[in-house]
């Protein structure tokens, strides 16, 4: 049976997000936002008032960060990624009538220590960038959480 991506609706072959309907390249964004998701639970987290993290917060403050892209790519005439903010739209666009989704996939892999049991919405998480990668360690016990290859300086 030919199994169709969520978002973008062309054949899935293989990929990390497979699982949740998810085709390779829109899954490589999916895993691009996942990243911020996780960096923004540590920045939040290093904050005194940190009382947890929703995912509202997290869509809007992914719309903030692509409309701030896309008017500095008008100011300095790029185009050579507008394809790649253009499916970053659309993966965006899928989480924001999806959310049920999105957090499943957050819930599923993202929310608990599977080492100590730490939940990453109340206990903090470390990040380390590591030449083009970015790895997410338990802020409580130290464990490789999840990482991800990120070679663009700040989206
Ligand atoms: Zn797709
Ligand atoms: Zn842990």
């Amino acid at each position: 049976m030919v199994k169709l991506c969520k978002i973008c609706g062309e054949e899935i072959v293989g990929g990390k997000f497979e699982d949740y309907e998810t085709c390779p390249i829109c899954g490589d964004i999916l895993d691009d936002i996942i990243a911020k998701y996780l960096e923004m639970v540590a920045m939040k987290c290093a904050q005194q008032e940190f009382d947890g993290i929703t995912l509202n917060m997290i869509i809007k403050y992914l719309d903030e960060v692509v409309d701030w892209v896309e008017f500095f790519e008008d100011l300095e005439e790029f185009s050579s990624d507008a394809k790649y903010y253009e499916r970053f739209r659309m993966v965006l666009n899928k989480l924001d009538l999806d959310r049920v989704w999105f957090e499943k996939i957050i819930k599923e892999n993202y929310k608990t220590c599977p080492a100590c049991g730490a939940d990453f919405t109340r206990q903090c998480l470390d990040i380390e960038k590591d030449g083009d990668w970015v790895k997410v360690y338990c802020g409580t016990c130290g464990k490789l959480i999840s990482k991800h290859y990120a070679p663009k300086t700040e989206l």
